[in-house]
Parts: C-alpha cells; structure tokens; sequence
C-alpha cells in the first residue's frame, strides 16, 4: 500500500475512491434527542459473540441504566435499560438481517423523569489491567463505529502478542455520516478519557487520534482537549475512502502493514472508534451501561435531517417520523451508502451498530442494469487492498467459490464497495463477494460437520 504526505500536515493511502461527502446537510447539526418512543425493543444481540441472557421478566418494572441482561460468555456484553418502565415481554423480533431475533420489549413510562439514577463513581487510577477490562465489559460497550465487536474482547491481545499502540478512528470516512464528527466536536474530553482508559487496560505507550482533514473543528476540538496528554496526538488525514478501515488506518498512522488473514495486534495496534472511546469515558468511571447513541439521519428521504441521540431500541419507524420522513421515501440504509445493508422492514429497532440511517427518495433512484465487464481495471485500481475484484467478480459468476478464497484472497476482502463504486458496467461486485463468502462458510460449516459425525 503507497502512503502519501500532502504539505506537512495531511497523509493519506494510494488506493480507494473519493465520493461526493453529502456530509453538509448534518455535519453543522449539534447532537439532538429524540423523544422515547411508546415501546422500545432491546435485541439480546447488538453485538458479534453470544446474545446477551435476560435476567428480568415479564411485568417487572426497571430504572433507566439497570441490567436487564447478562454478557453470554466472554465474547458477549450485557444489556441495560435504555428508558425507566415497566418489561413487556421478551420475544423474537425482527431484526436487521432479515430474520427474528430474541429481543426484550420495554415501556418507557411516559410521567417518569428518565434520569439516570444507577450508578456510582470511581477512580479509574486505581484499578488495575484486568479490573478495567472487566469494567469496559460491564458498560456493555461494542465497536460504535458499526462492527458491534465488544470492546473490552480487544483489550486482551492474543497470547504473546503486545500492544503498543493505540489507534482511534475518528476518519468517518463513509459520505453522509456526521455521527463521530459531532461526537469529536462536543465531546473531545471524553474521547480523551476513553483513549486513557484503553492505553492503560493494554499498557500501549502512545495514541494516535486520525481525522479526516475535512473535520476542522472537530481536530481543533480535539487538540485542545489533549493538551497536558504527551502520549496521546491527534493527526490530520486526508479524506478519502475507506481510509477508517482498521488495517488501512493502521497503514497509515503507524506505517504497519498487518499480514494477510492477520490482525491488528499482530503489528502491536489496537484500533477504537472515537465514539466508542467517548462512551467508555463517560460511562465507566460513572459505572453505568450503555443505553443510547448519536445516529445521523440523513439524505433525500427526511425533511429533517440531524445527528439524533437515539435511546438503543427505539423502532426505526419511530425515529424516521421524528426526521419527518418524506412520503416519496424510497429506500432507507442503516449506516452509509458504500457498506450499509437496505433495510426490508421498518419495524427493526435501531442498536449499538447502527452510525446512521440514510432515506432515498424515488427520484434518486438510479438505472440498475448491469452490463459485461468491459476489463478496463478500475476497479483493481481502486481497491485499497491490491486484490482483484474483476477476476473475482468473473469466478463468481462461475460459482467457482473456493478458488476465489484460495487463489484470490477473498477472505481478505472487507467489503468496501469500492470496486462496485467504481465500475462503469455497474456490475454489483461487493454483493458477489458477500455471496461467495457465505456459500463458503456454509460449505466449510458441512465439513466440519461430516468430520465431527
Ligand atoms: S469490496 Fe473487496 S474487492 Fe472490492 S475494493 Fe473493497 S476490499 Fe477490494
Ligand atoms: S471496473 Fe467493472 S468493467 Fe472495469 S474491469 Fe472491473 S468489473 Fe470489469
């Protein structure tokens, strides 16, 4: 990968795609609340590992903050009550991948004052590594930034593997969202703190902040909340996508380069997205969990675009007639347009993943035929990862799968979009990735299967 410095102050990857930001119509918007809608529905899995196990019942009445679901095991974190009410049921629900997940419905009471009663302060100095990671896994934080990977899971680096570098992402690099820029913009400290919090879990010597440089206030923000922090900086990154993917950035601000298949603390990085850092700085040395997020709703489709903060739960139907959602409303996106899945039903609640919700209108519907592949190469030179998305593209129309895996490093794919974004054919080539990677771990999932029989 080929980094490059522009002036003294901006660096950036070689590869990926600018597209046009549409970040003007939020990113001046400070963060606003949106009201509690009539019932909240609280998935017992917002995150990647084990779905959190309840630990209320039905009727049951719970104060905003509480518990209300214990982490599954270590890869797991718990639920707490984003609203005080009363516990309506736990049942299946649907959820954002098209299918019903088991989800605890709760009423907010409308009378309550929805202050934030549980809690106790303490003194993060005086905890020790693995007092903090326990910690971290008690807020019930994830990955904001949308992976939804628990948070505290990264804090213990595999066996003989160290950390001496923190990375945060603060690039949100992705066009429209303007979540993690008003999260820098109003709460520079408590990005501050979490970044604290994590360098002392890890014991890493040194953080890096990296900012898109099309972010000004927020990297002025930033920088003045780290005065007096010598092992924390903040660097402006030019903007370009997908500079905020993990191994990019790291690439970037480290000049690491994680191997193949490899992760991030194989190069001694761990990498935090700065509203997860916020969220962790707010939230533990209060002791409290997770119970809400800033989700910019955006695009064509609502008539009152802003950066909302969002109870976790609240119905995305609910949220989208706060943004008074257009009547020609034609498709809705959780997240940004190059990465984020087209919801099918509005009835999903919005979770810890979720950065943003993106509505089209019927007339920004573009033509979707695809034509064949003209070998032009732009999407080769496009990819950030140097794989080839024509040549995979072309083995996948041949459902020669495994051969895409073993020959062309599909599993390295992350998924960016850039090559579809690019290809003058409009051939869908991320969704054929998506694909092909499912049907292969399907098939793997079989022969473990037979071996085990
Ligand atoms: S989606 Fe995959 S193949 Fe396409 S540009 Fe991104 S990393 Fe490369
Ligand atoms: S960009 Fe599209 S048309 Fe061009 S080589 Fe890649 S797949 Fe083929």
């Amino acid at each position: 990968m080929t980094i490059s410095w522009f002036g003294n102050s901006s660096r950036t990857f070689g590869r990926g795609v600018h597209p046009p930001e549409h970040k003007e119509q939020t990113a001046g918007l400070p963060i606003r609340r949106l009201p509690f809608p009539p019932l909240l529905i609280v998935p017992l899995s917002q995150h990647t590992g084990a779905p959190a196990v309840p630990i209320v019942r039905e009727r049951q009445e719970v104060v905003r903050g509480e518990p209300i679901a214990r982490a599954g095991g270590f890869v797991s974190v718990p639920m707490h009550a984003p609203a005080t009410g009363v516990i309506d049921r736990i049942a299946p629900a649907p959820s954002v991948k098209g299918d019903l997940a088991l989800a605890i419905f709760l009423k907010p009471y409308p009378s309550a004052s929805q202050e934030i009663l549980y809690g106790a302060p303490r003194d993060i100095e005086k905890m020790s590594p693995d007092e903090l990671i326990q910690a971290v896994q008690d807020t019930g934080v994830v990955g904001l930034g949308g992976a939804a990977f628990p948070t505290h899971v990264k804090l213990k680096p595999p066996e003989g593997r160290r950390i001496d570098a923190v990375i945060v992402n603060g690039c949100e690099c992705e066009p429209y969202l303007t979540t993690d820029h008003r999260v820098m913009a109003e709460q520079p400290a408590e990005v501050i703190h979490g970044a604290r919090i994590v360098m002392k879990a890890l014991g890493a010597e040194r953080t890096i902040i990296g900012v898109e440089d099309n972010k000004p206030d927020a990297i002025a923000a930033l920088e003045r909340a780290v005065q007096g922090f010598d092992a924390i900086t903040v660097q402006r990154v030019q903007a370009r996508y997908p500079q905020g993917a993990e191994k990019i950035l790291i690439q970037v601000l480290l000049d690491r380069q994680v191997p193949s298949g490899g992760l991030p603390a194989d190069v001694g990085a761990a990498v935090f997205n700065v509203a997860t850092l916020a969220q962790l700085g707010e939230l533990l040395p209060r002791r409290q969990g997770l119970i809400e997020r800033v989700v910019t709703i955006t695009g064509p489709g609502v008539d009152k675009p802003g950066n909302y903060m969002a109870a976790l739960g609240t119905p995305l139907r609910w949220a989208l007639e706060q943004a008074a959602i257009r009547h020609d409303a034609s498709s809705v996106i959780l997240g940004g347009p190059m990465m984020g899945p087209a919801v099918a039903s509005l009835d999903v609640p919005l979770t810890k993943g979720v950065t943003g919700v993106l509505v089209f209108s019927r007339e920004d519907k573009q033509a979707s035929r695809v034509y064949p592949c003209i070998r032009c190469a732009a999407c080769v030179a496009a990819c950030p990862l140097h794989l080839n998305p024509s040549r995979l593209g072309l083995l996948a129309l041949k459902e020669r799968y495994e051969e895409m895996e073993l020959d062309f490093h599909l599993k390295d794919c992350f998924e960016c979009g850039c090559c579809s974004y690019v290809c003058p054919s409009r051939i869908p080539l991320v969704q054929y990735f998506r694909l092909a990677k499912q049907v292969n771990r399907e098939r793997k999932g079989k022969t473990d299967a037979g071996r085990g029989a």
